[in-house]
């Protein structure tokens, strides 16, 4: 039997960005955009596919991205390929094959898709969008505070900030984390019988990663071990001490996570997260940390490098379904409205003109039929606040017609050689 007549759909997981919704995202990747700048970071575009060893090497072969979410097919000639499921991997390996980052400092940021094969929920989606900052060759505490910085700058300009909490801690060095693993390994395996099922696998292969878990059930257990923050190797002290001094002195608030791990392998030293209350179990909206061993370790020379991540989609339904900052944008101006034939051509001729006068007006012009009430509905619904009205009388005269669509004024009547300076005041 054919099929032909079944609608096909999107893929689970994988949204259309519709239009009501593109103007919240346009808004918000401006204001990213417009704030990277502002701190001299300089954009970098990766491919979306990259060869799977790339995220194996990196991210950690026991960590749930590589273990469970990633999006990996052969290429036709046999080479697996991976579908990327974050973007510091790439843009190190960019780094490294361009020569960008022995003995050189970058700030360097990027935005896009990547995927996950997670379980979709609100918040949660398998094509998801990042923008996220990676800076290279800068070793200290102060850069690590300017990325924490420019996130609260972020938040404060989307007008979000009071639905975000920051919490930080740090991961000490390699030797530590080694000492730390040891010490987690004893105190979990003298707790066992407490463990779920992921924990008892992680304690075999990460178990750094059970401090992660989310079930209720362990939360006690989880509460209760060591803490590497308490066995910290004093360099890496040193460092989170002088980055809490810089927070303080900035006053961002901040909370210190013990538990904060991260769920990626290559993290040392300072790690941080902005959580938000108002999503559930989504709630971390931007992820960043340390992470100077990865560069040596995809085939580079030694770099430091530290960086952030931010989820595109929790911020956009923080703003929109917390604040109505996102409605403010408007998208049309002037809707011009036109009635017999003649009026139609010059109307088209009039709004390149106004294009040409006015380069930031945005005029959305009548086309196809419909009566004049019809085309007064179509210009209320486009949210414009002028209606342009030009007919065949008043074309004969030289003259439009301006109805007001967002305050209660008496339309008017100008010259159409007026008009251009009439709206350049009027908006
Ligand atoms: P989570 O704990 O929610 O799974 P994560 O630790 O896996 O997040 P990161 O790898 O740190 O997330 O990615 C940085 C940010 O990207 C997250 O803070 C979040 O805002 C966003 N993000 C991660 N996974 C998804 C997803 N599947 N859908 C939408 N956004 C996501
Ligand atoms: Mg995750």
């Amino acid at each position: 039997m054919s099929n032909t007549s079944k609608a096909i759909k999107a893929i689970r997981g994988m949204n259309d960005i519709l239009p009501s919704q593109t103007k919240v995202w346009q808004h918000l990747e401006a204001e990213l955009r417009k704030t990277l700048a502002n701190y001299g970071y300089k954009e970098i575009r990766m491919p979306i596919v990259e060869q799977t060893n790339l995220f194996a090497r990196s991210i950690g072969a026991s960590t749930d991205i590589i273990e469970k979410e990633m999006y990996t097919f052969d290429d036709r000639n046999g080479e697996s390929l991976s579908l990327r499921p974050e973007c510091t991997a790439g843009c190190v390996r960019a780094g490294i094959e361009h020569g960008l980052l022995y003995n050189q400092e970058q700030r360097l940021w990027y935005m896009g898709p990547l995927f996950r094969y997670e379980r979709p929920q609100k918040g949660r989606y398998r094509q998801f969008h990042q923008m996220g900052a990676e800076v290279f060759g800068l070793a200290g505490p102060d850069i690590d505070a300017e990325l924490i910085l420019m996130t609260a700058r972020i938040w404060k300009n989307l007008g979000i900030h009071h639905l975000l909490r920051l919490e930080i801690n740090s991961l000490g060095n390699s030797q530590a984390r080694q000492n730390y693993k040891d010490v987690l390994v004893n105190y979990f395996s003298a707790n066992k019988k407490q463990l779920d099922e992921d924990s008892l696998r992680r304690l075999e292969t990460n178990p750094l990663r059970i401090l992660d878990s989310k079930n209720p059930a362990m939360q006690d257990l989880i509460e209760a071990a060591p803490r590497l923050i308490e066995n910290l190797d004093e360099q890496s002290e040193l460092h989170f001490k002088a980055l809490c001094l810089r927070l303080d002195q900035a006053g961002i608030e901040y909370k210190v996570n013990s538990r904060l791990v991260r769920g990626l392998d290559y993290y040392n030293r300072t790690v941080f997260e902005w959580i938000t209350d108002s999503l559930g179990s989504q709630g971390a909206v931007c992820g960043g940390g340390r992470y100077d061993g990865l560069v040596e370790q995809l085939g580079g020379k030694e770099t430091t490098a530290v960086g952030f991540a931010i989820g595109i989609e929790r911020l956009v339904l923080l703003m929109t379904e917390f604040t109505d900052n996102a409605s403010f944008v408007n998208e049309i101006d002037v809707y011009l409205a036109r009635m017999g034939e003649k009026a139609e051509i010059k109307a088209l001729l009039l709004a390149e003109d106004l294009r040409n006068i006015l380069p930031g007006l945005k005029i959305l012009t009548h086309c196809g039929s419909g009566n004049f009430k019809k085309q007064l509905k179509k210009a209320d619904k486009s949210g414009a606040s002028l209606c342009l009205i030009l007919g065949d009388d008043e074309l004969a005269e030289n003259n439009i017609t301006v109805k007001f669509l967002r305050e209660q004024r008496e339309q008017i009547q100008l010259s159409i050689d007026d008009l251009s300076a009439w709206l350049n005041d009027y908006l």
